[in-house]
């Protein structure tokens, strides 16, 4: 597998939002269905300005092939390629979106010009690009033959980047810019600012406080629905696995459980709202990729177990609690990768139980150094961690592993806040042990179900 190429990874001294790291989208995963969507989307649009396309073909490469059918990748394709983006499609409307152009063989590129479309027009190549072992390439032909192609690599957290091309992000002056953990202390010791408060300073580079903190409240807002929307459903989910949903009747035990302070209660209702989320995000629901799709239970979790057993929760303190755990979730991004394509597992559960770490001793009334470690606990213990989804379906032992990753950021952050803030592993040095560790992991290990529980537990 080729090396991700520096236009891969977020390019470090580019300021983040927090809207870059925390989108509304549909599962099963980011890099997998939300990236390929908005390429699909951009490709259809592309297409439609340069030629009058009659027909579309698209390449999956590398991991976008090998775990493809498993993470809905074929669908997102197609979704995209029908003029849909994944914060605004239905979830509910997307089996008749399909049905309709299997049914009938034509695709409304762009959601307006009919071309003939089938099955055979996505074709799963398991070669390796260079550039990113997540690519897809679309080229669209007219009636006389004339093409257009484009590659896209789809590179984490639903981010895509056409390839040979910058990442087509503008920079922003941020008042207080930071690339390291080290630097955000600096800042943090200069002004007396929270973290949480200097990344809420720096998003006024982009939009008014006001609106910041409506996005905030909204993220907040989509989190709980995921957890309430899966805490109702039951049923199997798709993909073949059989795998039975379990949040709602867990959430209905709990409900009725007498004793509510028994010793596991606690951790049991955080394990609830990770499965609940998790649940959603396979089922193709609505989520929010926190960072990515396959973490997306660890951060509502923390926030919920917040808001519902820490006295004085608030509002404003889950917008800290979001903030904080952005701060974190960009240097990651900056330092390292957020794709399982590049990391493994510990980029996508590992750097969420980080941030949701460092977001919650935030809210707890940690200092800045108490949140730095917390959220170097969180990644510490997470190190190593592979991706092997069974199947190549973001269910086993995905939906688990955000119980593990949630309950692990919780304890993370009590734990950095019974200390002083001074530890012996600085945030800097996991986040480059991190990125070491993803480089060296075999291919087998990252994204393609090729090793690990996907080759040794039979799917049926
Ligand atoms: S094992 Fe981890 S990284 Fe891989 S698909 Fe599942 S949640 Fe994502």
């Amino acid at each position: 597998m080729p090396e991700p190429s520096a236009e891969s990874r977020a390019d470090a001294r580019r300021a983040i939002s927090v809207t870059e790291l925390f989108t509304i989208g549909i599962g099963p995963s980011s890099s997998h269905t939300v990236g390929p969507m908005r390429a699909a989307h951009a490709f259809a649009e592309a297409a439609l300005d340069a030629i009058q396309p009659v027909r579309v073909r698209c390449e999956l490469f590398g991991s976008l092939s090998l775990t493809g059918r498993g993470h809905a990748t074929d669908t997102a394709v197609i979704l995209g390629l029908a003029g849909h983006l994944p914060d605004a499609v239905d979830p509910d409307a997307i089996p008749a979106i399909l049905a309709s152009v299997r049914d009938e063989g034509r695709l409304p590129l762009g959601g307006r010009v009919p071309i003939d479309f089938a099955a055979e027009d996505i074709v799963f190549s398991h070669e390796f690009l260079p550039g990113h072992p997540n690519a897809v390439r679309f080229t669209a032909a007219d009636a006389q033959g004339e093409e257009v192609s484009r590659t896209y690599f789809s590179i984490g957290g639903g981010v895509v980047v056409e390839a040979g091309a910058a990442l087509h992000i503008a920079n922003a002056a941020v008042t207080h810019p930071f690339d390291s953990g080290a630097e955000l202390l600096e800042i943090g010791e200069a002004t007396g600012l929270s973290i949480g408060a200097i990344v809420r300073r720096n998003e006024g580079a982009w939009r008014s406080e006001g609106e910041t903190d409506a996005f905030l409240d909204a993220v907040r807002d989509a989190m709980l629905a995921s957890i309430e929307r899966g805490c109702a459903a039951e049923g199997i989910l798709p993909g073949g696995l059989n795998v039975r949903r379990r949040a709602k009747a867990l959430h209905a035990t709990l409900l009725a459980r007498k004793d509510r302070a028994g010793p596991a209660s606690v951790m049991e209702w955080i394990s609830l709202w990770a499965l609940a989320v998790n649940e959603e995000n396979a089922a193709g629901g609505r989520v929010v990729t926190a960072p990515t799709n396959g973490a997306a239970g660890v951060i509502p979790a923390v926030l919920k177990y917040y808001e519902s057993f820490v006295e004085g929760a608030s509002p404003e303190g889950s917008r800290m609690l979001l903030a904080t755990a952005a701060a974190i979730g960009f240097l990651y991004k900056k330092r390292a990768s957020i794709s399982a394509a590049e990391m493994g597992c510990q980029g996508e559960v590992g750097v969420a139980c980080s941030m949701a770490a460092a977001g919650l001793a935030a809210v707890l009334g940690g200092t800045n150094q108490q949140i730095e470690n917390a959220a170097e606990i969180g990644m510490e213990h997470n190190l190593g961690l592979t991706c092997d989804p069974i199947g190549g379906l973001v269910q086993v032992p995905c939906i688990e592993r955000n119980t593990m990753g949630a309950v692990k950021a919780v304890n993370a952050a009590h734990l950095a806040l019974h200390g002083d803030g001074s530890h012996v592993v600085p945030l800097d040095a996991v986040i480059e042990t991190m990125r070491q560790t993803g480089d060296h992991m075999r291919s087998e290990y990252k994204e393609t179900s090729l090793g690990g529980l996907a080759v040794n537990v039979v799917a049926c």
